[in-house]
């Protein structure tokens, strides 16, 4: 409501209307906005979109671009986003059941397809129950508070994804931050904890910037040792880490450890929308009761459940998909490595493409994009000062020669700005 009341005013307030010219709050308002956003442009980090005009997948189309753009920045690992039976599997689903259900769940809002996504989800994952939202930054914003009190303590991994560190700000127990994948500093920590009635330990399972995969074995002893619970965003894990594309528990294996799985239907899961809190069914219920991004929030549109739920079908049939991203993967990291780049990580998807210098990265990938390499700069605050990076992410559907038009453009561009010799 206040923003939208602010946007009347400040459109009302566009040069030449007669309260521009006035001294009121909202002119005042207009200034402070103005300024920040020359901060955020004069520091460097601003952040423009480019406007695709095709389907999303290994070639797009990009407004002012031009067409055939190879496309490394998309999370779309198994390259389910543009699938054609998840696309029906969607039109099918909106056909039959609606637009939308103009309410949150426990009022008017919970269809059978829901109910059916929220029970294959916990057969994927191998756990007892579901509860879907409308994104996963919603589910991680609703489990702390909901689960955790002043009674409890949370122990978290530095480099959490954002949506993680603000759920954790707004639960009341007791908060600890562990220096990033550091087992030392996270067995200290617990033991600090071991004052609180109950410890949760919570980590991305797959850290986004670097590609590395959390310790999952030794976090799960320490949690046996000092008696804790471990939580895990597998967000860039779900659908294609381990054997079966469980995830990072299923990589180290520790599916019967981890107790609380959240994750996201904007990813690998057909890349549409939507959220999911997978565990222990009467921890489910009461996020059902209690967690106030699924209470307070509409129900997923049946066209989103009907892409997810195509998805964990083809990924429950079949581990060939996500086998073919992983063969992908060590294509690029392999010939990257031997053009004499350094890759972060090891085995993921996400390759970091590591330049140290923040300028270096970003002309780099204009270079990329002028050759139809679409890949993206990071550089600080999103990662530490002087780790900049271009990060490309592989897809299943990328093929051989993608990967390597890829692997030749990043030599020539490398060469062309000193970052190889
Ligand atoms: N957790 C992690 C690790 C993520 O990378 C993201 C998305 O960028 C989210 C949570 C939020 O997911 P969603 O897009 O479903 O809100």
């Amino acid at each position: 409501m206040w923003r939208g009341a602010v946007g009347r005013l400040l459109r009302g307030c566009a040069a030449g209307s007669p309260r521009a010219a006035s001294g009121s709050a909202v002119a005042q308002l207009r200034r402070r906005l103005e300024s920040e956003l020359e901060d955020i442009r004069g520091a460097g980090t601003w952040k423009s979109e480019r406007i695709i005009s095709s389907r999303q997948g290994p070639h797009l189309r990009l407004e002012g671009g031009g067409a055939g753009i190879l496309n490394f920045c998309a999370n779309n690992y198994l390259g389910l986003s543009s699938h054609p039976e998840v696309i029906r599997a969607s039109v099918e689903a909106l056909e039959k059941f609606g637009a939308g259900l103009s309410s949150v769940r426990f009022i008017c809002g919970t269809q059978s397809i829901h109910k059916d996504l929220e029970e294959k989800i916990a057969r994927f994952h191998q756990r007892e129950d579901a509860i879907l939202y409308a994104s996963c930054f919603d589910a991680n914003a609703g489990i702390f508070e909901a689960l955790l009190t002043p009674e409890d303590a949370v122990l978290s991994d530095e480099l959490n994804h954002a949506s993680i560190i603000d759920g954790i700000r707004l639960c009341k127990a007791n908060k600890y931050r562990y220096k990033h994948m550091d087992m030392q500093d996270l067995e200290a920590k617990l033991q600090d904890a071991q004052k609180h009635r109950l410890r949760l330990v919570a980590t991305d399972g797959a850290f986004s910037m670097d590609g590395d995969i959390a310790p999952l074995r030794e976090i799960c002893q320490l949690a046996q040792k000092y008696d804790a619970l471990v939580f895990i965003d597998e967000c860039h894990a779900t659908g294609f880490l381990g054997p079966n594309g469980r995830g990072t528990d299923e990589l180290l294996g520790v599916m019967d450890k981890v107790t609380i799985v959240n994750s996201t239907l904007g990813k690998a899961l057909g890349g549409a929308a939507g959220g999911y809190t997978t565990g222990p069914k009467p921890l489910i219920d009461l996020l059902r009761q209690r967690s106030r991004p699924y209470l307070f929030s509409n129900s997923l549109p049946p066209a989103v459940v009907g892409c997810a739920s195509k998805a964990l079908d083809l990924l429950m049939e079949s581990n060939a998909i996500a086998q073919s991203m992983a063969a992908k993967t060590q294509r690029f990291r392999s010939k990257m490595t031997a053009a004499g780049f350094t890759i972060s990580g090891k085995d993921h998807p996400i390759c970091p493409v590591m330049l140290g210098d923040a300028r270096l990265a970003a002309v780099m990938a204009e270079d990329m994009l002028n050759r139809g390499i679409y890949v993206i700069g990071f550089s600080y605050p999103v990662v530490p000062k002087g780790k900049a990076r271009i990060r490309v992410q592989i897809s299943a559907v990328h093929s051989d020669e993608d990967i390597d038009r890829c692997v030749d453009a990043f030599t020539e561009v490398g060469r062309k700005h000193g970052a190889l010799p």
